[in-house]
């Protein structure tokens, strides 16, 4: 992409409303517009670096079985009458009469709406275990919303819903979302650490929370230490196998969130000098409700013996419009954003120091094919604006590698390349440069393991 072409409003005002260094960044890279409370335009820079986030998601979902699917954002409230949360709901909730005075409500979350698509089709255990996922928008009425995206009113959310004949076989489909939960971030650049948390409005007896350390996070949470030093489920893990050992090794050691935590217990678990109490952003959270809602919305199955039995459930969330803050609170300096190349919005920024000078901006238009022909993503600085401009946009956007060309180079030859999270800069002759990139890019895209 050409900047000269692109649409990226930074601002040079820090923006005053914004209480966390993540709403700034983002505000001033020009990510995201406030529309109202809690509402959001995403800018073309934001909404790529959510599309990022959102293949990975759907990467390794599909890696642990789940199926991808799209419910509507409006949701009739007579399916919340039936499971009985259109009235338990309360405020967060949207309540909307559309034209022929039928009560409608913005989905907060789809438990009723899956539960009615799963009673509708699925008959017989044999048709299980099941996983049905969606990435929506959501809408709930949050009574303060804030921090930008962090916690806004209206937001995206990935949110699947699993099907199983018993509660053995239910948490085994836990404990696949635990496991591609534990992968998701990772891949993100994130560490995201899996604690013990409250089931809350969803309701049911086993859930974890995946919280990242943030000392702006909203969620008090407390934890051993050495959970950080757990290794990640590699990628050729099998996913129809038993998934157990991986569990208890990240859940032996303590992690609770405040709602959950018992202080006796964690002091008598966990060595003084070992303990977290730390702040938190929860970026998911998944649950085990069993029949809460298949037993209510009558949802059942045909088990071997013949007998219809209640279909046991669980819900997983993950909130895209959050992770992207998240990763900001987790990875910036005082220039800006640092973007882990997964999830940034480019990979690379070509800087033309001199678009006046010819030699200097036909190198740079060469490169700039050159790094688009091996499947690059590179914003091209080819704009009039001064050296200084240029290195603070390209700085405070967050891109993991500049390509710097000025004439001088442009006629010796030779380029330089800045490391955005080290800080490196290095020359290289500009027929190398290509190469270099790819070599640094190409693993860390994936961040795979
Ligand atoms: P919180 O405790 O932060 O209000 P929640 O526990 O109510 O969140 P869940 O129902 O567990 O949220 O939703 C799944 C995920 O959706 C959360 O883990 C979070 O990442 C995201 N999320 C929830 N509420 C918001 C919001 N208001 N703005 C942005 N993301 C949100
Ligand atoms: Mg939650």
């Amino acid at each position: 992409m050409r900047k000269s072409n692109y649409f990226l409003p930074v601002l040079k005002e820090v923006p005053k409303e914004a209480e966390i260094i993540s709403h700034r960044l983002m505000l001033r890279a020009g990510m995201i517009r406030q529309q109202a409370s809690g509402l959001y335009s995403w800018l073309p820079l934001g909404y790529k670096v959510m599309r990022k986030i959102q293949t990975i998601i759907e990467q390794e979902q599909l890696r642990a079985g789940a199926i991808q699917m799209l419910m509507p954002t409006l949701q009739p409230a007579d399916l919340w009458r039936e499971s009985g949360r259109y009235d338990a709901y309360g405020k967060e909730m949207l309540r909307i009469t559309d034209r022929h005075d039928r009560d409608m409500l913005f989905g907060p979350t789809n438990e009723e709406m899956i539960t009615d698509i799963f009673r509708s089709y699925v008959r017989s255990y044999k048709e299980l275990p099941l996983n049905l996922y969606h990435i929506q928008w959501k809408f709930r009425d949050e009574i303060r919303p804030r921090f930008g995206t962090m916690r806004s009113r209206e937001f995206l959310m990935k949110d699947g819903y699993s099907f199983d004949v018993d509660k053995e076989a239910a948490e085994k489909s836990y404990n696949r979302m635990f496991v591609a939960y534990l992968r998701t971030y990772y891949r993100m650049g994130l560490t995201a650490i899996p604690m013990k948390a409250e089931t809350g409005p969803i309701g049911g007896d086993l859930s974890h929370e995946f919280i990242v350390l943030a000392d702006t996070g909203e969620s008090a949470v407390f934890c051993h230490q050495d959970i950080l030093k757990k290794t990640i489920p590699p990628r050729d893990t099998d996913f129809t196998g038993d998934l157990t050992p991986i569990i208890d090794d990240w859940t032996s050691l303590y992690a609770a969130t405040e709602d959950m935590v018992n202080m006796e217990e964690f002091e008598r678990d966990v060595p003084e000098e070992k303990r977290i109490a730390a702040s938190g952003i929860e970026v998911g959270q998944i649950f085990y409700f069993g029949t809460k809602y298949s037993k209510i919305m009558k949802a059942s199955v045909t088990g071997p013996d013949g007998k219809d039995v209640p279909v046991h459930s669980g819900s997983y969330g993950i909130g895209l419009t959050r992770l992207v803050p998240a990763i900001i609170e987790a990875s910036h300096d005082e220039s800006g954003i640092i973007w882990p190349v997964s999830v940034a919005p480019f990979e690379v920024a070509l800087l033309n120091l001199k678009a006046a000078d010819d030699l200097c901006s036909s190198v740079c238009d060469d490169l700039y094919a050159q790094l688009q022909a091996v499947g690059i993503d590179v914003l091209y600085d080819d704009t009039k604006d001064g050296a200084g401009a240029k290195f603070a946009t390209a700085d405070l956007i967050g891109i993991p590698f500049q390509l710097i060309v000025g004439p001088r180079g442009a006629k010796a030859g030779e380029a330089e390349i800045k490391d955005r999270k080290t800080g490196e800069r290095q020359t290289m002759p500009i027929g190398d440069a290509v190469s270099y990139l790819q070599t640094q890019i190409e693993p860390a895209r994936r961040n795979d393991i």
